[in-house]
């Protein structure tokens, strides 16, 4: 079954980002006023937790405290899981980022700040969908406040969702930035039913992953996928089956899942992205996991590629 089908972590649209209404910034100042509003505050990359390591969601006088004090507050969308009078529960992302830790820490009631991706395991998919939105848009705020054309600085519209120069000759929008990367399944080309798998460079002895790399400029996915597996592994492939995508905001990644077969055996790594790889069989992958040596990290989608390809055969 494709992964597509499936929820990935950090993805599932859990809110509706009412892009129709966040552009009117009476009904974005609105929805910020309702007492029900829910202010999640994040601390650079990280999210504020309790001391049960739950995400921080503030509501009420407190919600109004932080947002006077944040760097940013953004809109992230309507939570239709939690309904009020009304509508829905109006979600918002504060940034605390150019406090001291501790600071911000006490500030938001929190115990700790904490990465997203060491709570996946605890947090729900909903929950840790939110927070990686957050932290992707928020770290985009940071890196834009100031016109990549002329210099002047950029002010937040839409509920967050763009940045406007305030230069008088200018006025160019900016929109949060998606750095698309391919990860892929190489299949060998013939029987024995194999995958290609590789050890990055920085990567300890025997950690063997799926390959990836960045789309560049004036590619598709597909010449990505083609142009990654020559220059990392030597490999030409074909029959390319897209598998699903994965957000993945740390900072700005979206992770399009493919499989590939390739046209020969034979592979030739660049000896600098790539330092070995090879041709692993589905009892090899089995071996290596009953050794406690997992197949990806459980929160990304090389994971699910990985495990997609095992259940297939014995
Ligand atoms: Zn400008």
């Amino acid at each position: 079954m494709p992964t597509d089908e499936r929820v990935l972590a950090y993805g599932g649209g859990w809110l509706d980002r009412a892009a129709a209404l966040r552009g009117d910034p009476e009904w974005v100042s609105a929805r910020l006023a309702e007492p029900e509003s829910v202010l999640l505050p994040l601390w650079r990359e990280r999210c504020l937790v309790s001391a049960d390591d739950t995400p921080v969601r503030l509501s009420g006088p407190a919600a109004a405290e932080l947002r006077r004090v944040a760097d940013e507050v953004v809109f992230l969308g309507l939570d239709g899981g939690v309904p009020r009078t009304g509508g829905p529960v109006a979600v918002f992302a504060a940034d605390l980022s150019s406090r001291p830790e501790p600071e911000a820490v006490r500030l938001s009631g929190a115990a700790a700040a904490m990465d997203v991706r060491t709570l996946v395991g605890r947090l729900g998919p909903a929950e840790a969908a939110v927070q990686a939105y957050a932290r992707g848009l928020l770290h985009w705020h940071r890196r834009q406040r100031r016109c990549g054309s002329c210099g002047a600085v950029t002010t937040p519209r839409e509920g967050g969702h763009v940045r406007a120069c305030g230069g008088a000759d200018c006025g160019r929008l900016f929109f949060p930035r998606i750095e698309p990367a391919v990860i892929v399944l190489v299949e060998a080309p013939g029987p024995p039913a194999r995958c290609l798998l590789a050890r990055h460079g920085g990567a300890p002895e025997g950690a063997f992953s799926t390959l990836a790399g960045f789309v560049e400029v004036g590619e598709s996915l597909e010449d990505a996928v083609r142009r990654e597996m020559a220059e990392e592994a030597g490999v030409t492939v074909a029959g390319l089956s897209y598998q699903g995508s994965q957000a993945w905001p740390f900072p700005a990644g979206l992770m399009v899942g493919f499989r590939a077969v390739a046209t020969a055996e034979e592979i030739r790594v660049d000896g600098v992205e790539l330092l070995e790889a090879r041709w692993f069989t589905r009892d090899e992958l089995r071996e290596r996991m009953a050794t406690g040596r997992p197949l990806g990290r459980v929160d990304a989608i090389d994971h699910r590629l990985l495990h997609d390809w095992l259940a297939e055969g014995v």
